[in-house]
């Protein structure tokens, strides 16, 4: 299944009116590719990133959503005015948000079924800590955090969401998983999703997060089931960010071309 590459910026609580007009122009510089490019900024710079990305074919969105609709919840911020503000995306379950902000697994995949209901593309973040992964627990707790998602939304909610496969461990650390360890994270997890829905499985995009660099993303974006990235750090770096994009830019082609050899083309 020829999937298309993704590569999204998660600006994290970074930036300020200038650095991102700058950063911005930077962007739209992109030459126009295959690869889908989102950048994930703060809330309160939504405004200023759908003025400046409008009618380009960089797609906006969020870095967290509200598990409520709107209302008397103090400080939250609803799927509904993402949308308004033109999101395409929301980012949730990322690590920070589950270590920091007591985002349980249930209240992730309340925030991915709210995504969904507003008509926005979850990205749900999974991923085991360095503890975890030493004890051979990781695929086990990638699975549970999969499930609380996939009981909530089930197979049909899946084919709207994007995954992200983030290891803790590799969050802005530098560290990165190497591709074999990712490769076989994201086989397992599209597995785990092919026992409910094979169509599904096959067509799901699964990014790679995780001090992911230019220096690294060619090797990780030609693994099987990695789709592209999740980029921390790196998005805020503007030439590094570009030739990430170039990287899976490269990486779809390659894998156009191969799957066109298979086919006998
Ligand atoms: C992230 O914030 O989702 C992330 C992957 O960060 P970094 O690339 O900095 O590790």
């Amino acid at each position: 299944m020829q999937r298309r590459k993704h590569v999204v910026g998660n600006w994290k609580m970074n930036g300020d009116l200038a650095a991102n007009d700058a950063l911005l122009s930077a962007c739209l510089g992109l030459p126009r590719s295959e690869v889908a490019v989102d950048l994930c900024v703060p809330f309160p710079y939504l405004a200023q990133a759908a003025a400046r990305l409008a009618g380009s074919a960089i797609s906006l969105g969020a870095q967290d959503v509200s598990e409520f609709e709107c209302g008397a919840y103090t400080g939250e911020v609803a799927g509904s005015m993402l949308k308004e503000f033109g999101c395409r995306h929301a980012i949730v379950g990322h690590s920070e948000r589950r270590t920091w902000f007591g985002d349980t697994d249930d209240r992730v995949a309340a925030k991915a079924a709210r995504s969904i209901a507003a008509g926005l593309i979850p990205i749900v973040c999974v991923g085991e800590t360095l503890l975890e992964r030493e004890q051979g627990r990781a695929e086990e707790v990638v699975a549970r955090q999969l499930d609380a998602v996939l009981e909530r939304i089930g197979a049909a909610g899946m084919a709207g969401s994007m995954l992200a496969y983030e290891p803790v461990w590799a969050i802005g650390t530098g560290r990165t998983a190497s591709p074999e360890e990712a490769q076989a994270m994201h086989a397992m997890i599209r597995a785990h999703v092919r026992e409910h829905d094979a169509r599904v499985a096959a067509e799901l995009v699964v990014l790679y997060g995780g001090s992911v660099k230019s220096s690294n993303a060619a090797s990780l974006f030609a693994c099987d089931d990695i789709d592209g990235g999740l980029i921390g750090g790196a998005s805020l770096m503007a030439d590094d960010f570009l030739r990430i994009v170039d990287a899976a830019a490269r990486a779809g082609i390659e894998a156009k071309a191969e799957a066109f050899a298979s086919a006998g083309g």
